[in-house]
């Protein structure tokens, strides 16, 4: 194909799905710019026809990213030879972008809306960065080598060869110095003797994965900070979480958490198709933050793509991917990144609107057939590469309509994950938050931080504690006897004390392993030790009375311990409370 401007004009406008006749080549999936009021509009071309009237033209037809208000028939379409891609290189840290990687933070500093069509370039064109060449004049590089780095905050960002590249040889490259992403820092030729000039940055299609150097099974645990997670459904990096929830359960409060907390190089947030008011909100808050590891604001290690429901359904689809090459990119170099997708429902629907537009025979619930796989697709861009070191883990929720977790994107999302949180809305109903329930919950890490002989101890003690709860409620407590409603009260001593967690609290909200281990030695001692209460002449429903104010006045200590306990000294307090907790009921026998 040669250089020419190949361009069509629009004959169908359907919401985001529009037609428009051609008489040059196009390419399936290949980008085009629509022309309305003088913007130019993204879109993609998903399919192609003959021309029913014209036997000279074709139809293509293509969904368009922006909206489309002021569109008409016979408006301008440009088609660009190039799928979708993304502009990756330094910079991408720190950056806020919709669905498309338009920055927002430029474009629309008073309200993170955009216009549509207007564009600003992806990444800063004028930031300078510092610039260190890794290869010399004549060494053979091919797609993915490293010419040199720029630090990027504490990262060293190596740039690389553009990926779709085979070997080539290297004619320049510049010395250590400052540069910007519009400069040449290389010149290489190919095997054909064709010359490449290299940047700092790329263009990466979007929706085929940039490979792994080795794929490795996720084996190291990440402290996400989460108690009820970090305990009983711990998650590798380089691993998958499906996170369905009604709505108000708590999905986006607990994505927030793994984004302040969750110890990673990287966080890529795709805020895809919720509240518009959310995303803004995380763009505030978060510049004030600072990283766990590094005490760097929070921004330094996130980059953000806020698709809100405000903006168009088909720029969602393209956000997700775009975050995933992105994911890839940055595993690539070697880091560890963790992508949290708010919520893969929205984005899920964004494919069946899309389908239901283009006719196509639709599968449950008027989700495309392949649904299923579409959902497998993309978590298997996940995962850890021994041969880079990197890795990405992808954590995204489900917004499951009425809480129904047997509709199509759930039971696709369960198939396709390893790990898989449930939200309960009976436990957010009873603000047991973070609501994962604790009894419906997989996950595939082996390698907790704590051994899994007390982690199944724990979820047994849940477990019975759950059956004698029900008991309680079929036949009353009457029934139930002292011991069994001892075992109850241990069970939801753990429950309160140890699976729930206050996202809000400075202190609460975020547990590391060497506060867990102490919690963890708590439980295993409460749990194993009798505890005999001697009826002292009380009948058992006094003495069920006395179990339960014990018990109380045990857990609201332990509440206080979760949110103030701060040095060494009270930390260790917790340990012997329960000795004493322990021993004062035993004292009393
Ligand atoms: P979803 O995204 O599932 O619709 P949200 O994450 O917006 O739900 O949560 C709804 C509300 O529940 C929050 O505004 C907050 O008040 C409460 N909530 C959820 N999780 C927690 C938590 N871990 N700690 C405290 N409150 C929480
Ligand atoms: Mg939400």
């Amino acid at each position: 194909m040669n250089n020419k401007k190949r361009t069509g004009t629009l004959v169908s406008i359907q919401d985001s799905l529009v037609k428009a006749r051609f008489f040059d080549d196009v390419i399936m999936g290949e980008t085009a710019e629509i022309t309305v009021d003088g913007k130019l509009l993204q879109a993609e071309v998903l399919q192609i026809f003959p021309d029913p009237k014209n036997a000279d033209a074709g139809i293509v037809e293509m969904q368009v990213f922006e909206d489309l208000t002021g569109a008409q028939i016979g408006d301008l379409v440009e088609f660009k030879g190039t799928p979708l891609s993304v502009l990756l290189g330094p910079g991408l840290l720190t950056s806020i972008w919709d669905g498309l990687q338009n920055p927002l933070y430029k474009l629309g500093e008073q309200n993170a809306y955009l216009v549509p069509g207007s564009k600003a370039p992806a990444l800063d064109e004028e930031m300078l960065w510092e610039f260190t060449p890794s290869v010399k004049v004549g060494d053979l590089v091919k797609g993915g080598d490293a010419i040199g780095s720029v630090p990027e905050g504490r990262l060293d960002h190596k740039i690389l060869v553009p990926f779709n590249f085979g070997t080539c040889k290297v004619e320049s490259i510049i010395g250590k110095s400052s540069v910007n992403i519009t400069q040449v820092v290389a010149v290489v030729t190919d095997e054909l003797q064709l010359k490449h000039e290299l940047k700092l940055v790329f263009r990466q299609p979007v929706k085929s994965p940039i490979p792994f150097k080795s794929r490795a099974i996720p084996s190291k645990t990440i402290s996400t900070g989460v108690r009820i997670i970090d305990l009983l459904a711990p998650v590798g990096y380089g691993g998958t979480v499906g996170n369905p929830g009604p709505f108000g359960a708590g999905k986006t409060v607990l994505q927030h958490c793994l984004c302040k907390y969750a110890l990673a190089d990287i966080i890529i947030m795709a805020a895809c198709g919720e509240r518009a008011g959310e995303a803004v909100e995380v763009f505030k808050d978060f510049a004030e933050l600072e990283d766990p590891a590094t005490g760097d604001s929070l921004m330094n290690r996130m980059c953000i793509f806020g698709n809100t429901s405000s903006m168009p359904v088909a720029a969602r689809e393209a956000s997700v991917f775009i975050a995933l090459t992105v994911g890839e990119y940055y595993r690539y170099q070697g880091y560890n990144v963790i992508l949290l997708a708010d919520s893969t429902s929205r984005w899920a629907q964004a494919l069946r609107e899309r389908s239901g537009r283009q006719g196509d025979i639709p599968g449950p619930e008027a989700f495309p057939m392949d649904i299923p796989d579409q959902i497998k697709g993309m978590y298997q861009r996940a995962g850890a590469d021994s041969g880079t070191g990197g890795s990405l883990t992808f954590i995204g929720t489900v917004s499951p309509a009425g809480g129904n977790f047997q509709e199509p994107v759930t039971q696709a999302t369960m198939d396709a994950t390893g790990g898989f949180w449930g939200l309960s809305q009976d436990r957010a109903d009873a603000k047991k938050y973070p609501a994962i329930d604790p009894l419906a919950y997989t996950t595939s890490v082996y390698d907790s931080f704590i051994s899994w002989t007390d982690r199944n101890k724990m979820l047994q003690t849940l477990n019975e504690a759950n059956g004698i709860d029900q008991t309680i409620s079929t036949i009353g407590l009457k029934k139930v006897p002292v011991e069994k409603y001892v075992q109850y009260q241990k069970g939801l001593t753990i429950d309160f004390c140890v699976m729930q967690q206050d996202a809000f609290h400075e202190i609460d909200a975020c547990t590391r392993p060497e506060r867990l281990s102490v919690i963890n030695e708590a439980v295993q001692k409460l749990i194993h030790s009798p505890i005999e209460f001697s009826k002292n002449g009380m009948d058992d429903e006094e003495l069920k009375d006395l179990v339960k104010t014990k018990f109380d006045e045990l857990r609201q200590w332990w509440k206080d311990w979760n949110s103030n306990a701060r040095q060494e000294e009270q930390i260790a307090g917790l340990s012997k409370k329960i000795e004493q907790f322990i021993k004062q009921e035993e004292e009393l026998a």
